[in-house]
């Protein structure tokens, strides 16, 4: 036999039923953090008995979205473990004899309503305004007796029997004394009438015999905690510490939608390129508190800090029970930093799967760690790269009117442009394709045209900028022009001459020659 594992365990007890929402991996994050702060073991546990809910893959979608933010666990059921198997639905027997030993204790009884009979049940205590509750219409019936009454089937379910009086307390870590009045709390469902458990029961049975010292889930659970006290007391079990972590808030500090807060699905951080220790970093703010070393003032956290460190001062205690805001833009801003202190070759690296599902060659290309140099500081996530670094893959269709500087013509455009392919072509003919040399050169011949402000400077200079790149802003021009080559700067230019020779030609609007 295996020897049972002692120590702190926590558990994420996911539900298989499709993405893997953001406030499941809050809660991995807190489970995670518990573990490494006191030694522990952190187990995953599979809750797939509403086969409803189940969908193909979510599992494994859960492992990945850990394993992307950096996240470790001990015991799963794609791992093992000692107090495998880890999915409920392998367990089903398990809860069966737990359920008939509450209905032989008394602790719990067989219902046989129909959905209908509850439905009008609940729509009278609507109306009458009383707490929604089982009327235990069943309780201490057989079953012989009870069909003799109305709104019988004989798909039976077993409830768990509340008691009727009294209070039930207990003390959450996070959000201190609880206290819920017995006499309003619901006989629940332990057991359905396709004989699967209910999350109540299974959750129950599951941190006990998993040996979980530590049971931390979302806030939307803290209804159901009387319920599973209850279980504990009539199984004659110890519960583990419960702690109920805050919601996440969208920023008007309103419930996260699906619908409309694409975010609340961890995959859209990776497909919105964010990385991610950003993620992790940015989760870790919201409940953890890392001290500043280099603060001169105490009590300064620190805004960059990976899972170790926020492991060392992790406390449960200290989270807080209000809900917290995620703020996207925080995170964008925390993404910019992690990406401006990475390497170019990590930061080529990362990128590259972004350009490439954009249809962008980028292996083996020098011009791709070039161009990537120039956004380096401007990229604030991973799928940017490809809209900042288009125009140095491909020549793009442009506006050619945004060739014309403000308050000019296009045959002055023309002459610019002129001038500047001059310009360019003396650098070739040199061979000084450099920063340098086209910034000596393009200067000087500012200079030489009477362009000698600042202003009339900066409309050369645009004009060039759009004529080689097809857009108005784009890094330094002369990094740009030189990233991009000779070859491909001059066949640019000449494209752009022909739509200024174009516009210059054009009829004017109001028919004048
Ligand atoms: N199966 C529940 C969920 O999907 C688990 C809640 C708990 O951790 O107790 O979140």
């Amino acid at each position: 036999m295996t020897e049972p594992v002692t120590g702190v365990r926590v558990r994420l007890a996911p539900s298989p039923t499709g993405f893997v929402h953001i406030g499941n991996v809050l809660v991995a994050l807190v489970d995670a953090a518990v573990a490494r702060k006191t030694g522990g073991t952190f187990v995953i546990r599979i809750e797939d008995t509403d086969q409803k809910r189940f969908v193909e893959g979510a599992e494994e979608l859960i492992y990945a979205s850990l394993e992307w933010l950096g996240i470790d666990w001990q015991e799963s059921p794609n791992r093992g473990g000692p107090y495998a198997p880890y999915r409920q639905s392998e367990r089903l027997p398990l809860y069966t004899a737990y359920a008939e030993q509450l209905i032989t204790n008394g602790d719990a009884y067989r219902c046989w309503c129909s959905p209908e009979r509850l439905d009008q049940m609940r729509q009278g205590q609507q109306a009458a305004k009383l707490p929604p509750k089982y009327d235990r219409r069943c309780l201490g019936l057989s079953e012989d007796d009870r069909k003799a009454l109305d709104g019988y089937t004989p798909d039976s379910v077993v409830r768990l029997r509340m008691h009727d009086t009294g209070t039930t307390t207990f003390t959450d870590p996070i959000r201190g004394s609880m206290s819920f009045e017995n006499a309003l709390l619901d006989d629940r469902v332990l057991l359905k009438s396709d004989g699967f458990p209910t999350y109540n029961l299974a959750v129950v049975v599951d941190d006990h015999l998993m040996g979980i010292t530590h049971a931390i889930r979302g806030e939307e659970w803290l209804p159901s905690t009387p319920a599973h006290l209850r279980l504990y007391e009539a199984l004659g079990w110890t519960p583990p510490l419960i702690a109920h972590t805050p919601l996440l808030l969208n920023a008007d500090r309103g419930k996260i939608s699906k619908r409309r807060h694409p975010w609340a699905n961890m995959q859209w951080f990776r497909d919105e390129g964010f990385l991610p220790e950003a993620v992790l970093n940015y989760l870790g703010n919201l409940i953890a508190f890392v001290p500043d070393p280099e603060a001169t003032a105490p009590g300064v956290a620190k805004e960059l800090f990976g899972f170790d460190e926020m492991a060392v001062h992790f406390d449960l205690r200290s989270i807080g029970p209000s809900g917290k805001v995620v703020d996207i833009d925080r995170l964008e801003w925390l993404n910019g930093q992690y990406i401006r202190r990475m390497s170019l070759d990590e930061l080529a690296e990362r990128a590259s799967p972004f350009l490439r599902k954009a249809g962008y060659e980028v292996d083996n290309l020098p011009t791709y760690r070039n161009a990537l140099k120039l956004e380096h500081e401007r990229i604030k996530r991973l799928s940017e790269a490809p809209q900042a670094l288009s125009f140095f893959f491909r020549d793009e269709a442009y506006d050619p009117t945004t060739l014309i500087p403000k308050g000019s013509s296009a045959a002055q455009a023309l002459e610019l442009l002129d001038g500047a392919v001059s310009v360019c072509e003396r650098a070739v003919d040199a061979g000084d394709w450099t920063v340098s040399g086209l910034e000596e050169r393009f200067r000087g011949h500012a200079e030489s045209i009477g362009f000698t402000t600042g202003k009339l400077r900066g409309q050369l200079f645009g004009v060039v900028r759009t004529a080689s790149t097809g857009r108005t802003a784009t890094p330094p021009l002369f990094d740009t022009m030189v990233v991009l080559g000779a070859t491909v700067v001059l066949r640019r230019l000449a494209v752009a001459r022909g739509h200024l020779v174009a516009l210059a030609n054009a009829p004017r609007e109001d028919g004048s020659p």
